[in-house]
């Protein structure tokens, strides 16, 4: 409770605008995610790795824009990529070169052949699900209990279901719930939530509804739940009972792609679906989307069967921001960099955690991780039943310390750029630090 009022005390600023926002603007925020305990803070500028907000505050940035902001704020190239771009026009409607040089470094990293573009992870992984009932002519999709894929109505199931709000299902074989009074049953009742890491509920899902799979769509690295590896053999097992279905399989990398290796969790974890998402990160902060895939089913795009359409798909900004990511911003020698912030931050934290006796370990992938306070963290039920208190005071000790992470509750994971330095990841371990000792006082 004193953490939280000293947060707010230094929140006045941020306090004055929402209530002035709440008169035009829903809810006083643009997103409905981005209020928080105790309040949004609203921000007034970023550079390098961290940010300031309207009380004149600096935090370390390890929010990221939920995770988009591999490139940390005001990045040259991404300045410099954006400025040449406006200059010439922002948008038309028409295709511009610098798409054929993002396509093709992504088919280069990811191994999937095709790409189309859109301007979000949700527009991303609606077009995955689409493709897939095309490819197939099936209506249904398996997804995983706790995971969100975006705000479209077939992923919309499942996503943070609280038993208290009613029937979950048992652990191994949850229900799948709308996702709120938006979402209609209907829609429930077509795509399946199973547990994440779990093969046998894929099997007995596709085997309880023979010839109406058209595809799963996965996380291959759960991050809604804070950060959750996949069992070894999970992601190959799941591609292979899948297409022994005739269903396919998607990774949703909107998150993971581009952050926890070159290629994503794809590469990282040495197996490639049939098609993956993408989105965040690669837009280098400008909003962006994208979907790539083997030739079968992207053909069924490029022929029309699927027309894959927006306004502002390929914008020209955004595709100059994507090609200095992926030449200039994320470079070998950047993603050595993000590997030496995320040990810093894993040996610190880890070393604390055990000299203190505190629950739990640090997950992490690439630029993202997290303070798991519970020994088990296999899927959504385990995140159910791990203690909230540490999770809410964990952030509040980060927050209050100055070190900006998402929202506590769900997707709390960091998500470090190429523009942080050690001493801006030696603040989120000497803040563990303080919450330790308080705890253990
Ligand atoms: N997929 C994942 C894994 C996400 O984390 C998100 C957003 O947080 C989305 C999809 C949706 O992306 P967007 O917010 O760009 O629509």
């Amino acid at each position: 409770e004193a953490s939280e009022k000293r947060l707010a005390d230094r929140m006045g600023r941020s306090f004055e605008l929402r209530e002035a926002a709440r008169a035009t603007l829903a809810g006083g925020v643009a997103s409905s995610w981005q209020d928080a305990e105790p309040g949004a803070i609203w921000i007034e500028r970023g550079e390098g790795g961290r940010v300031r907000d309207a009380d004149g505050t600096e935090y370390v940035d390890l929010h990221g824009g939920f995770g988009a902001n591999l490139a940390g704020h005001a990045h040259p190239a991404i300045v410099g990529a954006v400025e040449r771009r406006v200059r010439l026009g922002t948008h038309f409607g028409l295709p511009t070169e610098d798409l054929i040089a993002v396509s093709r470094l992504l088919a280069e990293r990811f191994g999937l052949p095709l790409w189309r573009f859109g301007n979000s992870g949700t527009e991303a992984t609606m077009d995955a699900v689409h493709l897939m009932r095309v490819a197939t002519g099936r209506k249904k999709i398996i997804k995983v209990e706790g995971a969100y894929h975006g705000h479209h109505d077939s992923v919309q199931v499942s996503t943070f279901p609280l038993p208290e709000r009613g029937d979950i299902g048992p652990d191994h074989r949850p229900c799948s719930v709308p996702s709120g009074p938006a979402y209609l049953p209907e829609f429930a009742d077509l795509t399946l939530a199973v547990p994440f890491g779990d093969i046998d509920a894929v099997r007995t899902a596709l085997e309880e509804n023979p010839d109406s799979v058209a595809g799963m769509i996965v996380e291959p690295v759960m991050l809604n739940i804070g950060v959750v590896l996949p069992p070894p053999g999970y992601l190959a097992a799941l591609r292979d009972l899948l297409h022994a279905h005739g269903a396919y399989l998607a990774y949703d990398e909107v998150k993971t792609g581009l952050a926890v290796a070159p290629g994503g969790a794809a590469e990282l974890l040495g197996v490639t679906p049939d098609l993956v998402c993408l989105a965040k990160a690669l837009g280098g902060g400008l909003p962006c989307g994208a979907i790539g895939g083997t030739a079968a089913l992207m053909e069924l795009i490029a022929d029309n069967t699927y027309q894959q359409v927006g306004t502002f798909n390929g914008n020209p900004m955004t595709m100059a921001a994507a090609r200095a990511m992926l030449t200039e911003v994320l470079t070998p020698g950047a993603y050595a960099h993000l590997e030496a912030l995320r040990t810093t931050i894993v040996t610190g934290v880890s070393e604390l955690m055990a000299r203190y006796g505190i629950p739990g370990h640090v997950v992490s992938a690439g630029a993202k991780g997290a303070v798991v306070f519970t020994d088990r963290l296999r899927d959504y039920r385990d995140f159910l039943r791990s203690p909230a208190p540490w999770r809410r005071a964990h952030w509040l000790y980060q927050v209050g310390g100055g070190v900006l992470l998402p929202s506590w509750g769900k997707s709390e994971q960091f998500t470090l750029s190429v523009q942080h330095t050690r001493d801006d990841v030696r603040r989120y371990v000497a803040n563990f630090e303080r919450l330790c000792r308080d705890v253990r006082k």
